[in-house]
């Protein structure tokens, strides 16, 4: 019992099955391997490949648990290369499956074949096999384990976790040949090739573009699914946190209806990361985080290639202001300069215009303050002040209290006051309660999405046609000149238009 329940760690559903074959056929050194899938994995998982293979001896220990060929040393735990090193999969897997490993090493004469049926050994025979390599055949997953095996899916939902590592793999590996089958039907067959090419087969679209810095490498792809897929050495992993931050830079610049999948491969030396944090080995910690967050703000930062605005500009039209990044240095020697942006006036209360050199600037001014809204939330680091809004539906308020202090609310839920207000909210209270209560109208966040902070600036945010002074025009005009004009709100709509002067004079037939 203690192993099958121990099993439960690495083996979830046969997607997990499936990563842990495909890895053990990878570290093989395979050139070709083959997935084949039945009912979602659950009457059938098996790989096949080409690998190094094992004699007899090797495949008997490799179902013994902890025994793993690829670590004999302290040291090697410490700079990991290869995908498997716990030597607990196959034998977890075959305490919860009926399974099967036909392997054949290089030079062997026949191939090894072992059956173990939930934890029983049932023999070991010989077999023929043509090419040295391995096949592992997984039956009925939790046949022995009916609770486990009562949570597994429907067959199209295990079906698509089955494909989604399968591509995972296909796609960090373009140099071995993969294939996959459902039902005995071939779905995906990719050939070694580029990776470039790889990621664009895997996900059926191109790329739109390749952002490069110097541990990662984050491809674009150009399909509006907004997915995201993360590498760590080859190996998908999941990291919260620097998926949140490829997001939110992302989103700086799509639409969310036109996000594109980003693909990205983060390699670093094998000793500056730490893959042993979990069974499954899906996190991994890094020895210095920072350095990889501040590679990805210096990929997406503008003098470093920029990704536009997706949204299209009318064509002929104005065109969209490039971030013009002007720090104008300030020594001691200044003189009072003439403003950079000189404010003259509001249009249609709506947008504010400026004068830059004979060009146009115009500001929404409420993009702009969803943005700096948005910002200001995100960091969450300003001060509460102390503050004394009743509230009638105390209720409400012990539901949504913990809500609102994660936004720097305090909270008094008793006697049904709001004691305190973030700094960012200050003045505009009433709009941003207003905003969350909307917000939690279409049921309860918990936590604070991206999504769920867009939409609270963007509701709380001065709006068009609002007679606000909130946005003080020599305000704006600092920000346009400290940020350039290159700034989009939280859902990637510019907030800066310019017509240029030549544009201007164009219109009135002064140039060509
Ligand atoms: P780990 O991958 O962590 O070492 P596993 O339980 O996945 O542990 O595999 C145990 C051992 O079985 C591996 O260390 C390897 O020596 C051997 N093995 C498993 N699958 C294959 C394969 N497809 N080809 C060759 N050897 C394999
Ligand atoms: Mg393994």
């Amino acid at each position: 019992m203690v192993r099958r329940i121990a099993a439960g760690e690495v083996v979830e559903r046969p997607a997990s099955v499936l990563k842990e074959l495909i890895e053990n056929s990878i570290d093989a050194a395979s050139t070709r391997i083959e997935a084949s899938i039945k009912d979602g994995g659950k009457s059938l998982v098996e790989v096949w490949d080409n690998g190094v293979g094992m004699t007899e001896e090797e495949a008997l220990l490799a179902v013994e648990r902890h025994t793993t060929s690829k670590i004999s040393s302290e040291k090697d735990l410490e700079s990991i290369e290869t995908l498997g090193f716990r030597g607990e999969a196959l034998y977890a897997i075959s305490s919860v499956s009926m399974f099967q490993l036909i392997t054949k090493a290089k030079g062997e004469e026949l191939a090894t074949r072992l059956e173990i049926e939930g934890g029983v050994f049932k023999g070991v025979s010989k077999y023929f096999r043509d090419v040295s390599g391995t096949t592992v055949a997984v039956k009925n997953l939790f046949f022995n384990l009916r609770a486990r095996r009562r949570f597994l899916r429907s067959k199209r939902v295990e079906q698509q976790h089955t494909r989604r590592i399968f591509l995972e793999y296909a796609m960090a590996y373009p140099e071995i040949e993969f294939r996959y089958l459902e039902e005995g039907e071939l779905i995906f067959h990719f050939r070694p090739s580029s990776l470039e090419k790889r990621v664009e087969d895997a996900r059926g679209a191109s790329i739109k573009d390749v952002l490069e810095g110097d541990w990662v490498r984050l491809f674009l792809i150009d399909d509006k699914k907004g997915e995201m897929f993360l590498y760590v050495n080859r190996r998908a992993v999941f990291d919260r946190a620097l998926s949140q931050h490829i997001k939110g830079l992302l989103r700086q610049r799509f639409i969310s209806s036109e996000l594109p999948t980003a693909i990205v491969f983060i390699d670093v030396p094998f000793k500056d990361v730490d893959v042993n944090v979990h069974p499954t080995k899906r996190e991994v910690r890094f020895r210095d985080p920072s350095r990889i967050h501040e590679d990805i703000e210096r990929m997406f930062s503008p003098s470093h290639g920029v990704v536009l605005p997706s949204e299209k500009v009318p064509e002929t039209d104005f065109s969209l202001a490039q971030p013009a990044f002007s720090y104008t240095a300030q020594t001691a020697f200044d003189v009072v300069k003439e403003p950079k942006f000189r404010f003259l006036g509001e249009l249609d209360r709506t947008y504010l215009l400026f004068e830059e050199g004979g060009s146009l600037i115009m500001v929404d001014k409420h993009a702009l303050h969803e943005r700096l809204l948005f910002e200001r939330i995100i960091e969450r680091k300003t001060k509460a002040v102390a503050s004394w809004i009743p509230f009638e539906n105390v209720e409400l308020l012990e539901q949504w209290g913990s809500f609102l202090k994660q936004l720097g609310f305090e909270v008094d839920a008793e006697n049904g006051v709001i004691t305190a207000v973030p700094e960012w909210a200050l003045g505009i209270e009433e709009r941003v309660l207003g905003s969350v209560l909307d917000a939690l109208k279409d049921g309860e966040p918990k936590s604070l999405s991206y999504e769920e902070l867009a939409r609270i600036a963007c509701r709380a945010a001065v709006k068009a046609g609002d007679r606000s002074t909130a946005l003080d025009a020599q305000f704006v005009a600092n920000i346009l000149e400290e940020r350039g004009l290159g700034l989009t709100c939280p859902h990637g709509r510019p907030v800066v238009v310019k017509l240029d002067k030549g544009y201007i004079e164009r219109l009135f037939k002064r140039r060509q």
